[in-house]
């Protein structure tokens, strides 16, 4: 076995192996990845996305897109568009159509009604509270229901009266029989159906019970056949559960495998608490830039190979661990570098003047669009007497180590000339407003014809030939590593996450800009049109990532 081909096993892949080795499915290989759509899916559920379709490619098995639609009260068609959207957007494909659970509520109540023939499942008429109070704790054991001893005839009586509507919200539930005094609290009883008279985006008012979440999946998997059920760690406890019904009902039985649920510092990762930031206005809306959402990422400048790169690098384990985000900022450097066309963007402009330049003279001059890709080719970029330089690549009364310009210093500008700082002119507040320069025409290309060397190369614009647009530059949601350590994470957000720079100069050929392309601007970072706000009148592009981890450096 090659070493690439060892480094994508886990212990995941092991079990099918071994499966495969004893016929246990009759080599079959059938996952799913199985959302609930109450928000819109985040970089951990594309860690599950990628694990489970990354399996199914690999064994040439399937994978289904299963939307576990069991809580009319959370659910909407919006984010079960946004779903199918980001899964693809991911370049993965499901086997069929996606897939409902609510397509299984029949199926469901009939295997409901089984298990109360069984002498399985129990009309109980506790409230929430009550179940939740009787249920015990680690230590103490529960309390049996005073209704845990029906007949089968007044169970099946009351449970054809829960669907038909009879009965108020909270009013009965069935459960099922197990042991209230069982280790795991799971197993004491749990409610497999509420009643909720609620709407359900697909189903409408057929139903007013729901089932419950441990009740309804594993009759899903069974349904569709599925092989390996994996889902995260949290469900370990509830496997004994997800095996009990399915062994009562006698039904084909998938075998449910748990990983370690990916964790990222400095991120949030749960709907429930990005919805309450959408919700709260903390950010724009599901797909800002900032969020950890796969639309969100889309929006920044993410790129498929980069998040599936990212989820291969971290690889499947059973352990609980916090990943760096800037693992994930890596993986789109490393992606974008081999493939981003370079352009010049200058985000804070002051003007430079190179006073020994012919007035009114363009010249276009080659400039390479991608250094790590020589198909990649070259395009002109115009040059003029008046070009823009980035504010920050000039000091008047620099540091020893600086190495950009400043008075009587001599730097490059990248695939144009060398040019030395002659003067600076400024306004009445002591604000420079021009840098004047003159330039040596013996350096065409940043080149000189003597072998003198700078230390220095900047990026520019010419001022005749460059476009203004809106750049947005983010940095995190939040200011800790664990935005979720000192009380209310809303608390932690960082104030600024975004600032947006209004007036910078970019190179004039991205007046046609793709809105598919990500741009590396020379020495500032990638940069992607904002597939949201931006317009042909008012152009704006999002900072994807820096060019190097500047968190990194500043944690040294
Ligand atoms: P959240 O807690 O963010 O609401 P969830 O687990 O409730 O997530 P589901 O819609 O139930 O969301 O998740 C669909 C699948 O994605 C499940 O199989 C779940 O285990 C998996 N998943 C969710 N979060 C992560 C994560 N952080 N890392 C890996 N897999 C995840
Ligand atoms: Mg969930």
């Amino acid at each position: 076995m090659d070493l690439k081909k060892e480094a994508q096993e886990n212990f995941i892949t092991k079990i099918i192996n071994e499966d495969n080795n004893t016929g246990k499915w009759g080599k079959r290989v059938h996952t799913r990845f199985p959302p609930e759509p109450n928000g819109y899916l985040h970089i951990g559920h594309a860690k599950s996305i990628c694990l489970n379709f990354g399996i199914a490619k690999k064994y040439n098995g399937k994978c289904n897109l299963r939307f576990d639609d069991t809580n009319p009260l959370k659910e909407e068609v919006e984010y079960v568009e946004s779903i199918i959207d980001d899964v693809k957007w991911l370049g993965f494909k499901w086997d069929g159509k996606p897939l409902y659970a609510s397509d299984y509520f029949d199926k469901m109540f009939d295997y409901a009604v089984e298990l109360i023939k069984q002498g399985n499942a129990y009309v109980c008429d506790l409230s929430s509270d009550e179940v939740r109070n009787q249920r015990g704790t680690l230590t103490k054991p529960g309390i049996e229901s005073p209704f845990r001893n029906r007949s089968v005839s007044e169970n099946l009586e009351l449970f054809s009266r829960m669907r038909a509507g009879k009965f108020q919200d909270g009013e009965k539930t069935l459960r099922a029989k197990i042991d209230v005094q069982h280790s795991n609290l799971n197993m004491r009883d749990p409610v497999m159906y509420r009643i909720l008279h609620a709407e359900h985006h697909r189903t409408g008012n057929t139903w007013c019970i729901y089932p419950m979440y441990d009740w309804a999946h594993g009759l899903e998997d069974s349904i569709e056949n599925i092989t390996h059920s994996i889902c995260t760690l949290e469900f370990e406890d509830h496997r004994p559960l997800y095996d009990w019904y399915l062994n009562c009902l006698n039904a084909y039985h998938p075998q449910q495998i748990e990983f370690a649920r990916l964790n990222l510092n400095y991120t949030i990762m749960s709907k429930r608490k990005l919805k309450r930031l959408v919700d709260e206005g903390h950010v724009d809306d599901w797909s800002d830039p900032r969020m950890p959402t796969i639309s969100g990422l889309r929006r920044r400048g993410y790129t498929p190979e980069s998040i599936k790169n990212f989820s291969d690098a971290i690889g499947v384990t059973k352990r609980d661990a916090i990943v760096d985000v800037a693992k994930l900022e890596n993986s789109l450097r490393e992606d974008l570098n081999k493939k981003a066309p370079r352009v010049m963007g200058v985000l804070e402009p002051i003007k430079v003047i190179i006073t020994n330049y012919p007035d009114n003279e363009i010249e276009y001059l080659d400039a390479k669009n991608n250094p790590e890709d020589e198909s990649a080719g070259k395009r002109k970029l115009a040059f003029s007497k008046e070009i823009f330089i980035d504010k920050n690549d000039f000091m008047e009364d620099p540091p020893k180590k600086f190495f950009r310009l400043s008075p009587g210093k001599e730097v490059r500008l990248k695939f144009a000339y060398y040019i030395v700082c002659e003067n600076v002119i400024k306004d009445g507040n002591g604000e420079i407003t021009e840098i004047h320069c003159s330039y040596d025409p013996n350096t065409k290309g940043g080149m000189s014809e003597d072998g003198r060397k700078v230390r220095g190369t900047l990026h520019w614009v010419s001022a005749q030939e460059c476009i203004k647009a809106e750049v947005r530059l983010y940095d995190r949601l939040f200011m800790s590593d664990n935005p979720e350590n000192n009380g209310d994470f809303i608390d932690d957000l960082n104030p600024e996450s975004l600032s947006v720079i209004k007036k910078a100069k970019l190179e004039a050929s991205l007046s046609t800009a793709s809105t598919k392309t990500i741009y590396q601007f020379e020495r500032t970072g990638y940069f992607i049109i904002d597939s949201k706000d931006s317009s042909v009148d008012n152009l704006i592009f999002n900072r994807a990532v820096s060019l190097r981890d500047s968190w990194a450096r500043l944690n040294r």
